[in-house]
Formats: C-alpha cells, sequence, structure tokens
C-alpha cells in the first residue's frame, strides 16, 4: 500500500495516520473504524483554494459534501472558507447543525422536493442549481409565495462525457441530469428563468463526470459553455457572472491510477476560462468549483480485524474481515479497486496473494481480489486506504451490521466524529404494533 499524506511506519512496524498508532485507535475504538487524516483534508482544500487565488479570477470552491457529510466535515469546509454543495434535505440539515453559514451552501438535484425548495429557502442558501423545466417554475412560485428572490445557476449538460482516461463529445446526452446544450432546453432554460420575477439568474453549471484524470474533458466543456454563453449574450441579452465547472477530480486509488495535481486541473480551468471568454470580449465570470472525492477520499482509511480465513488450495485464500460492503459498498457496485497492508505487521514483506472478503451473506461482498501481504491470520488489523469519499456516505445497515464510528486524526490526537451505530440505533425506529406485543421481552445483553 502507498503511503501518502501523514501516513508512516513507526518503530514498531506498526501503520501510524495522523501521528496515531493505528492499532491505539483500534484499540481504543474497536473496529472497522474509519481514519480520517484531517491535515491531509485540509491540505487538498488549500490546494484547490491556492490555486484559485493564483488565478487571479473570482471563485468559490464548494465542496460537494455527498462524498463524506458529518458535520465536523462541515467545520472543516467552513474555516477553509470553501463553500458547500448539498443534494438533499438530510446534508442540508447536516450543514445548517453545524453551523455552516447559509449563504455559501448551494443546493443541487434533479427532483428537489416543494419541501427541500421551502427549506432551503427558509435557511436563505446562497444559490439553487436548477435541473429541469419543472423545478424553475416550482422554484419560482415558491419564491414567491416566501416573497423571496431564489438565486439560481442552470445545470445544463454539454455533451462532454469525460472517462478516467479519455472523453468524447457526444452530440445529444441520455442523462436524467440538466438542460441539453444541443438540442436547445438549455436555451430554452435561460430565455424562461430570465423572465422569471422571482428568480436572479447568476450563470451556468456543468458536471461533466468523476474520477477523471485528464484536463481535456474540462477544457472542452469551458469552451462550449463560453461558447453558449456567448450566444445567449448576444441573444437574449443575458450575461452570466457565474460559470460553475463541476467536480470530478480524480485521486489514487491504486497503482496505475494518474491523477494530476490539483493545481493542475485547476490551471488547465481557469486557462481555459480566462482564453475563451476574454477571446469573446466577455466580462470574465465568477467560476465555481465542486470538488467532492478529490477532497476526501485519499485522507479515509478503513481498519478492521481480521476473523476468520479458508485457503482453497490451488484456487485462493479468502481473508475475512469484520466489515464489508456495510462500509464499502463500492468495489460491489462498481467493481471498484484499493489497496490494504496489515497495520499491525506494516514493516513486514508481502508473502501471499489474498482476497479480502466482508462478513454480509453475498458472494458479491468482496473488498479487494488478489492483494499480496504478509501471512495473515486471525486478528490482524487489515488498512485499506483511500476510503474517504463514498464510503462512510454509502455505509448501510445490510444484516444489521451497526455503521462504524469515524474519527479524525491529527498531530498525535484523535476525535471521534460519529460514534459507532449502538444496538438502540439499530432499532429505534422500529415499532412493533399493539396486536404482536404480547411476547416482547426485553433481552439482556
Ligand atoms: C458528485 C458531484 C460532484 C462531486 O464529484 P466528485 O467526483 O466527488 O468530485 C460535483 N458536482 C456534482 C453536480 C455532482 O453530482
Amino acid at each position: 500500500m502507498y503511503l501518502h499524506g501523514t501516513s508512516t511506519i513507526n518503530g514498531q512496524g506498526h501503520l501510524e495516520i495522523g501521528g496515531c498508532d493505528t492499532t491505539d485507535l483500534a484499540q481504543r475504538y474497536g473496529t472497522p473504524l474509519y481514519i480520517m487524516d484531517e491535515t491531509l483534508v485540509r491540505q487538498r482544500c488549500r490546494e484547490y483554494v491556492d490555486a484559485f487565488r493564483a488565478s487571479g479570477l473570482k471563485y468559490q470552491v464548494a465542496y460537494a459534501s455527498k462524498a463524506f457529510c458529518v458535520m465536523a466535515m462541515c467545520r472543516i469546509v467552513e474555516e477553509e472558507g470553501m463553500s458547500l454543495d448539498v443534494v438533499s434535505d438530510g446534508e442540508l440539515y447536516t450543514a445548517l447543525q453545524a453551523g455552516f453559514p447559509a449563504e455559501r451552501i448551494h443546493f443541487h438535484g434533479n427532483n428537489k422536493t416543494p419541501y427541500e425548495i421551502e427549506m432551503a429557502l427558509e435557511a436563505k442558501i446562497g444559490c439553487f442549481v436548477v435541473d429541469n423545466f419543472v423545478e424553475l417554475q416550482l422554484l419560482n412560485a415558491i419564491a414567491g409565495e416566501k416573497r423571496q428572490k431564489a438565486n439560481v445557476l442552470l445545470r445544463i449538460t454539454p455533451g462532454v462525457e469525460a472517462h478516467t482516461h479519455e472523453y468524447i463529445s457526444t452530440g445529444q446526452e441520455d442523462s436524467k441530469f440538466g438542460f441539453d446544450l444541443g438540442n436547445g432546453s438549455a436555451y430554452q432554460a435561460v430565455r424562461e428563468a430570465a423572465t422569471l420575477p422571482n428568480l436572479t439568474l447568476l450563470g451556468i453549471h456543468s458536471h461533466i463526470g468523476s474520477q477523471i484524470f485528464e484536463v481535456d474533458g474540462f477544457k472542452l466543456a469551458v469552451e462550449k459553455v463560453a461558447d453558449f454563453a456567448v450566444q445567449v449574450r448576444g441573444e437574449l441579452d443575458v450575461t452570466f457572472t457565474v460559470v460553475n465547472l463541476g467536480g470530478g477530480f480524480g485521486i489514487r486509488y491504486v497503482d496505475g491510477d494518474t491523477p494530476l495535481a490539483v493545481s493542475e486541473y485547476v490551471k488547465a480551468i481557469t486557462d481555459s476560462v480566462k482564453e475563451r471568454f476574454g477571446a469573446a470580449n466577455y466580462p470574465l465570470p465568477e467560476i465555481w468549483t465542486e470538488p467532492g472525492r478529490s477532497i476526501v477520499g485519499d485522507a479515509g482509511t478503513t481498519l478492521y480485524t481480521v476473523g476468520t480465513y479458508k485457503d482453497i488450495p490451488g484456487v485462493r485464500k479468502y481473508v475475512a474481515v469484520d466489515g464489508g460492503m456495510t462500509d464499502n459498498p463500492r468495489p460491489a457496485l462498481y467493481d471498484s479497486k484499493y489497496e490494504a497492508m496489515l497495520a499491525n505487521r506494516a514493516g513486514e514483506p508481502g508473502e501471499e496473494v489474498v482476497s479480502i472478503a466482508g462478513k454480509c451473506c453475498e458472494s458479491g461482498d468482496m473488498l479487494i481480489w488478489d492483494v499480496r501481504l504478509p501471512v495473515v491470520t486471525s486478528g490482524d488489523l487489515l488498512a485499506v486506504a483511500c476510503t474517504g469519499a463514498y464510503n462512510y456516505a454509502m455505509a448501510s445497515n445490510y444484516n444489521r451490521i451497526r455503521r462504524p464510528a469515524v474519527v479524525f486524526v491529527k498531530n498525535g490526537r484523535s476525535d471521534v466524529v460519529v460514534t459507532r451505530e449502538s444496538y438502540e440505533n439499530l432499532v429505534g425506529n422500529d415499532l412493533i404494533p399493539e396486536r404482536m406485543r404480547a411476547k416482547v421481552g426485553t433481552p439482556s445483553l
């Protein structure tokens, strides 16, 4: 496993993160345990902010909170001077409870409910990223009832599909998201938004994909957005003051992943904005961006205890850990790859190739196929790297497995920011109808 951020191997041969020995963390908090390298999270935040500051453009860096949305994370984002994207009432509630300034919150999503829109208007959030015509009318109507004006960006589908190693330009985007640029609906949406009395149209938004390793897709998106902005200004007399280019910046999960430095992504974007908008004599818009994975992904490590193993001669050795698809569904969902090491024997060389299984009743509950480790035995601690994004956020209680705790580590300190779920949490929303209650006892645990 590749050591990055504050991760090192200490004198006892243990994996140490944020100055904390992971074997101590396991003892203190139990496993599975999500460990977040706070220094690395803050470093990633600063890389974005510094790169935008260097560009001289006006900007907002909005952390896409869906990647890992807990109150302590919202605090970090606030302290680092960034904005925050939310996609649901739950994420909005989390941000507000954490005291995140509402004016720096942007609300996304292709199906915001009337209730969510009311909640966001009441909180006076900074901006709605409007996805479709139904929402455009709904937001205008609800804002009108509340005698408010809502700031909006229109999410357009620019016809750029970015893949990890390539991008393709498609004429017509078949997507559930946004107003299509190619078929004229983006144009129509601008015309409509500009006339709706309770909306202030700030500009447009485009998000081309995720885990992107190249800048070409972003540059192409800037070109398309700029051409559209120029057209709309000429024909509809609407000038965009904000252009949001979304997130999707890739990170290194395993050997062979080749992300660029944050500064390189940002420079490519800001340079093409200056070039394309400048060439058209268009007042340079404020540039917003929305990194999620690249803020928290590589700062996360999940620590498990090895339980059973099963060696099938000539086939493979399965090593089972005390978590699995419940705390990390990405391998099962997307066939995502991860690297791992034994946290308690971090200095020892790899001696055998094993596959890491979870404890759920699913053959597909595998975390890693084929990883080289020292000869693993029960009680070893397995650390899986780069689990900071879309792990806790996507965790479930399948098999009634309790969600792990999350700790932030920094300079030798560890702070629990989410406690491990309790049995009470598990049954907390369950109700037994009166007619079934006769025989319910209190289990003694
Ligand atoms: C998911 C998402 C992001 C963040 O994507 P990452 O790949 O995590 O950086 C940003 N903007 C929008 C609209 C998204 O849906």
